[in-house]
Order: structure tokens, then C-alpha cells, then sequence
């Protein structure tokens, strides 16, 4: 019978308050009538009948619970029906009523279990109480039947339950060994039922929780101080792990002791204990979840590094350290140098893997203890607790820099990383874990600001700039907005024509407080809070709509060098903000000249070599400032499409009558003229230097013995002047 069968037959209460029937089966009628007279009362039904057909035929159709049966019947004998009865097993109980005096007949009957046997018409006195007897008798049968049926139910039931339960369900003796397992130990450890009978709990119990679960496994109590959801690890048999990682399931068990019921329930010191039941259900998908869930919070998805969040929380417990214990606490901030250009340049998928890479090398150089994390971007910080000397710290920054040399290789590319590192210590420099950071931040900034691929300690002198940066890095913002600043003009000269070709635009900051301030002081700081855009932006109309103007003066056959920051290339709109000024102001493009430092084209990449191509397909010049000052491949100057390059000032101010000329401004001269290149010399200060640059074969120039930078105004008087001007100055 399956569980769903057996579920139906569920009897009622009122089943055993129905009435018993009695069948009196006897061919004479005034037998039938003084049996139903006698018999009849509260609880009882009778049915009669004169043939043994007939009462097989009633028998079939309806439960009766007692049949009198006469043995001499018209059709067939009553041993006949009485032999039915037995045969399907019907819950009747019979009693004999018969005139036949022979002793076999009431042997035959006793034999197919009739329970009395009544001779009429001498004993029929002695029914009544025959009858109650066997009435009795039945319904203590009848209800001793059911119980045993209900308790066999109750039994699959319970049964059913603990087979199909999804958790694990168990019984053990008193000593802690398996007296019972249900099935579904095999899918969820890969032990056969039959393999743990009589095993100790503890083969299935991670060695490490033994301790901690003996407790749950040997419960003795039954109340509600019993186990209840501890958390127990459950060790796989051999290589059956549904979690390939971990050989073990997470459990939550509920225990509690079983005592024989027979015993004085009462007295819980004179029951006996029997054993311990358990229930443990696996937890570990859930486990996961969590542990995944919480892993997240804490820690970098990309790198999976600890976060943020994780590297505070450690840091606040080793500044507890070693306030109580003594010793030192380092911080390191780590920004990898230029980094935005990868991203930029490559795409994210290979900036994100470099990261990976680049945060493998960092744990290579940290030790047992320290903590390496991931504050988000390229920045990275590390926790150094237990320092001995301040100074240690310094072994582990140079290991990184050192560490980073190598070059990485992502999706067949080469890529360097340098990193600029800033230290700060416990107790010296801060003493909590935002002063720690910020420290390391700003002495991090300082190595940036000196050239970055290098570490530096904080010290209390970078505290003073740093305030200093920030505040100057919001006043600049604001004289973005205010429009504080000015373009000056310094002319460049053709020797031989005597005239001034071309005018270089160069940016100055009227500031409220501290007067005129020259691009030095500000140009770098706008770089790096991400300002530059809107100056160029500035500077690049300003410089344009002031060339329309002296064109339409007359003074049409000049050009305007803008400087325009390296930077710029990194994004995709440089070519179109710079396009738009020359149509907006209805320029001829070749008027303008964008200057750009040699550092540029050490990034070597194609889309900085792309961007310049479609500036000089539209016909605007670049020129290549400062030339000769980086490391530098000749090779560039023949993929890039340059037009200009300009000797940079310090190999000018070297020229002077008693030293010999430096092989450099021969070697930058061959190379203007071996690439076909315009070459312009700045910062000629003196006579001899402006005659020996001409005499190499430089014909433009651009220094201070010509002019300096000067306001439009100024210029105007210059260029009407220029041709006797420098006529004078060059003869
Ligand atoms: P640069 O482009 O190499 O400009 C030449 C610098 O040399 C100018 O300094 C100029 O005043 C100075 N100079 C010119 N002739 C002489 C000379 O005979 N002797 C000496 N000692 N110096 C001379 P300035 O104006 O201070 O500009 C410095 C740098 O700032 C520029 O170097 C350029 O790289 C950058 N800069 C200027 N304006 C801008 C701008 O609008 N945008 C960007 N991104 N950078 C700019
Ligand atoms: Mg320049
Ligand atoms: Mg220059």
C-alpha cells in the first residue's frame, strides 16, 4: 500500500458507534420472531432470513457483526455458510442455533470458528447472554483491529516522512553509535545506510568540529533546552563531494535524548535513556551564499584583493595592536603611473587585466601578515603592521618598484606598469587610519609631482603643500569659471626675413591674491585634477578669435602656436575641439600650430599617431616642443606627422662664446633638415647665440632678445615695428 492509498482509510469515531447487526437465519419463523423479541435493544440491529442463501446473500451486501445460524435450512447447511464465512474472511462472529443433537455437527462448527454452540429449543434461555458475550467480544476485536491498522499507518507514515525527508535523520545508542540512518546519507555524504550502523557519530563529523558537535551528538535532554540549529561541518566519504572544493557539507543540527516511554515519565532520574535522536539538514548552498555574499562585501571583485572597507577594519585592529603592545604600524598608497592611458588607449578588458597582473606581482613582495588591497582603479594600498624600524617599509616599496620592471603581457601585447608610492608609519605620522591613509596619499602625490616610479615617507613639510595644492587646485577651478586668465604672445623670427612669422600663445593666471602667475605654477596641478580640458578649451578660442582679429588688420601672414597638454590625446575629442576654433574664427588651418611635448610620442600607440594624422589632413601644423630633453627613438619622427620641431632652450643657454657648441643642437639640426622638418630654436637670449644658431642653419628663432611673452595689446606695436626692430637686433 503506498503512502496515498493507505492516507484514505482513516476511520471515524462514529464507526464504532454504529449499531451491531445481528442476522437470525432460521427456516421457522416463530424461531426468528422469539429470537428478535429476545435479542433486540439500544444498539443493536436485526436482520433475519429463512435459507443459507439468503443469509450469504444479506452476509455479502451488508457488515454484520453476529450471525445466529440454524444448521437445518431449507437450501443449503449452515455449516455451509459457515464455511462461506471463513472462507472471505468475514468479521463475524457466529453462534450455532440447532435442534440436531449429534455431537459432529457441533465439532464441524466449532471448527470453522463458530464461537458458541446453542441446542434449541432447551438452551435458547441461554442466548441472550451468549449473544452480549459475543457482541462484546467483537467490538473489542473489531476496535484491537483498528488500532493495530491505525498504528501501522501512523508507522509508514513516520516512515514515509523520515525516507523522503532532505534532511538528514538518525538515532544513536547510548554510547554514540548509529542505531538508525534514513536514505539520505548516501546522496548527501556517499555513505552506504548499512556502513554506519554501529559506527561512532564521529565518522561522519569534520575532525575539526568534533569538540565543539559532541555536545549536539550526545544530547540527553528532551526538552526545550535540547539542541537546536548548531552548525556542524560533515565530513564526505572519500571522493564523493558535491562541493568539489571542500571535502564537507555544512549541517544544522537539532538533537535531543530518547527515553523508553514505559518507564516513569515522571521522574526524569528513573527513565531510561535510550539513546539520541537528530536531525540535520544541509546548509551548505546557503553557507555559500552567504560566504560568497559576504566575500563581495569585503573584498575587490576584480582582483580579489580585500577592499576598502576590510583594509580599514584591519588597520583599525593593528593601530589597537600595537597602541597596546608596542611597535609600528606602516601604510603604503600605491597609484600606478599613467595608468588612465592604458585604459584609454587599450580598452577596459585589457586595463582590468593588466590590473590582475599587476596586483599578482604586488602579493608576490608582501609578507606572512600583511595586507595588500585594492582601493579601487589603479590605486592600491598595503598594511605593514608590526614594523620594527620605520625605515623597513622601505625594503618592501623598493622590492614593488622592482617587482613591476618586468614587462607584463596582456592578450599578446607588452604592456610596463611603474608605480609611485607614498609611505606613512604608526604612530610617527597619523595616529588613526584616515591620517594614516591621507599621509601615505599625499607623500604618494609628492612622488608623482618629482616624477613618479619612486616611494617616499610622508613628512610634516608635504602636509603644508598638500594644503597649499588643495586650496591653489580650488581657486583654480574657480578662475576656470571667473575667467581669470590671460594669453601673452612672444614672437618667433625669421633671421633671414627679418620679420616675425609667427606668434606662440602662452597662458597666464591673473590671480586675485598673488598677481600674474606664470603656466608653471598651475599647468601641472590642472593635469592632474582633470582641468586641463577646459583651459585648452579656453586658450585654443582666446588664441583663435585674437589671429582673426589681427587678420583682419592685415596681418594675414602669420601663425599661432597653442601648447596644448599631452593629455589631450588621451581622449577622442581633441581633433573636433580643436577643428571647431579654426571654422568658428574661418581660419586658414595651416595658420595654426599645436605644440606638444616629446613625452607624447614616447606612448608610441596609434591612436595618438591616428589623432595626429587627421589634424594634419585638415591641415593644422604640429610641432614638437622641447625637442631633445626625453629619451627619444628617432623613429617616431618618421611615423608621426610632424612638421615642426623646436630646440629646447637648455641646449640653447648652452651656447656661449668660450664653450664649444654641443654636438646635440648639430645633431637636432642634421635631423630637422635629414626629415625635412621646420626647425625653430627658443630661448635665445644673446647675440652669439642667435648668430650661431643661424650660422648651423636655424632660421627661426624665439627668446627673450627678441621679446618676451606680451600681452595682444602689445603685440600689435611689435608687429607694425617688427621689421626695424629686428633689423636692429640682428645686425
Ligand atoms: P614652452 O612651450 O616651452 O614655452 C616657452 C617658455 O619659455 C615660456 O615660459 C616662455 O616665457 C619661456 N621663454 C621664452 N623665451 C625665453 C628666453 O629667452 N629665456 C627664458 N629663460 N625663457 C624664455 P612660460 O610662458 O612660463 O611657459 C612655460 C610652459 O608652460 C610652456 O613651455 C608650455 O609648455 C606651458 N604652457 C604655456 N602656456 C600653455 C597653455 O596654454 N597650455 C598648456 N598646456 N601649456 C602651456
Ligand atoms: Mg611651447
Ligand atoms: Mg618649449
Amino acid at each position: 500500500m503506498n503512502f496515498f492509498s493507505w492516507t484514505k482509510f482513516n476511520p471515524s469515531p462514529e464507526w464504532f458507534e454504529q449499531p451491531q447487526r445481528i442476522l437470525i437465519v432460521d427456516d421457522e419463523a416463530r424461531i426468528r420472531s422469539s429470537l428478535r423479541l429476545l435479542l433486540d435493544g439500544v444498539g443493536r440491529e436485526i436482520l433475519e432470513c429463512s435459507t443459507g442463501s439468503d443469509a450469504i446473500a444479506i452476509l455479502k451486501s451488508q457488515e454484520i457483526a453476529l450471525v445466529l445460524l440454524d444448521i437445518n435450512l431449507p437450501d443449503i447447511s449452515g455449516l455451509d455458510v459457515m464455511e462461506w464465512i471463513t472462507k472471505f474472511k468475514k468479521p463475524t462472529a457466529v453462534i450455532m442455533v440447532s435442534a440436531d443433537e449429534s455431537i459432529d455437527s457441533a465439532i464441524r462448527a466449532l471448527r470453522n470458528g463458530v464461537v458458541e454452540f446453542v441446542r434449541k429449543p432447551s438452551e435458547l434461555d441461554k442466548i441472550q447472554h451468549k449473544v452480549d458475550n459475543a457482541l462484546h467480544r467483537s467490538r473489542l476485536e473489531r476496535s484491537h483491529a483498528l488500532m493495530t491498522a491505525r498504528l501501522e499507518q501512523s508507522e509508514r507514515l513516520h516512515r514515509f516522512l523520515v525516507e523522503n525527508s532532505p534532511d538528514l535523520i538518525y538515532t544513536l545508542d547510548p554510547k554514540g553509535c548509529f542505531m538508525f540512518i534514513n536514505g539520505r546519507v548516501e546522496s548527501l555524504l556517499g555513505y552506504s545506510r548499512g556502513e554506519l550502523i554501529g559506527c561512532k557519530y564521529t565518522t561522519i563529523v569534520h575532525d575539526e568540529d568534533v569538540d565543539q558537535a559532541q555536545y549536539a551528538f550526545t544530547e540527553r535532554r528532551s526538552d526545550n533546552r535540547a539542541t537546536t540549529n548548531v552548525e556542524v561541518r560533515l565530513k564526505c566519504k572519500n571522493n564523493n563531494y558535491r562541493h568539489f572544493e571542500s571535502r564537507h557539507i555544512v549541517a544544522m543540527l537539532s538533537a535531543m535524548g530518547v527515553y523508553d516511554d514505559s518507564s516513569d515519565q515522571q521522574n526524569s532520574l528513573t527513565r531510561h535513556f535510550m539513546g539520541t535522536y537528530g536531525v540535520a539538514r544541509d546548509i551548505t548552498e546557503r553557507k555559500i551564499a552567504e560566504e560568497t555574499i559576504s566575500f563581495q562585501a569585503l573584498h575587490d571583485h576584480l582582483t580579489h584583493l580585500p577592499n576598502r572597507r576590510l583594509f580599514k577594519d584591519r588597520l583599525d585592529l593593528s593601530i589597537t595592536q600595537s597602541t597596546r603592545y608596542g611597535g609600528l604600524v606602516g601604510v603604503m598608497f600605491i597609484d600606478l603611473d599613467r595608468f588612465k592611458l592604458v585604459n584609454d588607449t587599450h580598452g577596459h578588458a585589457e586595463g582590468d587585466e593588466l590590473l590582475k597582473n599587476v596586483a599578482l606581482r604586488l602579493r608576490n613582495c608582501m609578507r606572512a601578515g600583511d595586507t595588500l588591497a585594492r582601493q579601487g582603479g589603479d590605486e592600491f594600498t598595503v598594511l605593514l603592521p608590526d614594523l620594527f624600524h620605520a625605515e623597513d617599509a622601505s625594503i618592501i616599496a623598493e622590492k614593488i618598484l622592482d617587482e613591476l620592471k618586468a614587462p607584463f603581457y596582456v592578450r599578446g601585447q607588452e604592456f610596463r606598469a611603474t608605480a609611485s608610492i607614498g609611505i606613512a608609519v604608526y604612530p610617527r605620522d597619523g595616529d588613526n587610519a584616515d591620517v594614516l591613509l591621507k599621509n601615505a596619499d599625499i607623500a604618494m602625490y609628492k612622488v608623482k609631482a618629482n616624477g613618479k616610479n619612486d616611494y617616499m615617507f610622508f613628512s610634516a613639510e608635504m602636509n603644508a603643500c598638500y594644503h597649499e595644492r588643495i586650496s591653489l587646485e580650488n581657486e583654480l577651478r574657480q578662475a576656470i569659471q571667473e575667467s581669470e586668465f590671460e594669453l601673452h604672445y612672444q614672437p618667433q623670427i625669421s633671421v633671414s626675413g627679418d620679420r616675425i612669422v609667427g606668434l606662440e600663445a602662452l597662458i597666464r593666471w591673473r590671480h586675485p591674491l598673488h598677481g600674474l602667475l606664470n603656466p608653471s605654477s598651475f599647468i601641472d596641478m590642472a593635469e592632474e585634477a582633470g582641468l586641463i580640458c577646459d583651459i585648452t578649451d579656453w586658450v585654443l578660442a582666446e588664441a583663435c578669435g585674437q589671429m582673426a582679429k589681427w587678420r583682419e588688420m592685415g596681418m594675414d601672414d602669420l601663425r599661432i602656436s597653442v601648447n596644448v597638454s599631452p593629455l589631450e590625446f588621451d581622449r577622442n575629442d581633441v581633433v573636433e575641439r580643436i577643428a571647431c576654433n579654426i571654422k568658428k574664427f574661418n581660419l586658414p588651418a595651416n595658420v595654426l600650430e599645436i605644440e606638444i611635448t616629446e613625452n607624447l610620442l614616447l606612448q608610441d600607440v596609434s591612436g595618438v599617431i591616428d589623432k595626429m594624422r587627421l589634424l594634419r589632413d585638415r591641415g593644422v601644423r604640429i610641432s614638437i616642443d622641447d625637442f631633445g630633453t626625453r629619451y627619444s627613438s628617432l623613429n617616431y619622427l618618421r611615423r608621426f606627422p610632424i612638421s615642426t620641431i623646436k630646440i629646447d632652450q637648455s641646449f640653447v643657454k648652452d651656447l656661449a662664446e668660450e664653450k664649444r657648441i654641443s654636438p646635440i643642437i648639430h645633431a637636432i639640426v642634421g635631423i630637422a633638415r635629414g626629415f625635412g622638418l621646420h626647425l625653430v630654436a627658443e630661448g635665445v637670449e644673446t647675440n652669439f647665440q642667435m648668430k650661431t644658431l643661424n650660422e648651423l642653419g636655424c632660421d627661426e628663432m624665439q627668446g627673450f632678445l627678441f621679446s618676451k611673452p606680451v600681452p595682444a595689446a602689445e603685440v600689435e606695436l611689435l608687429l607694425r615695428d617688427s621689421t626695424s626692430n629686428i633689423s636692429a637686433v640682428v645686425s
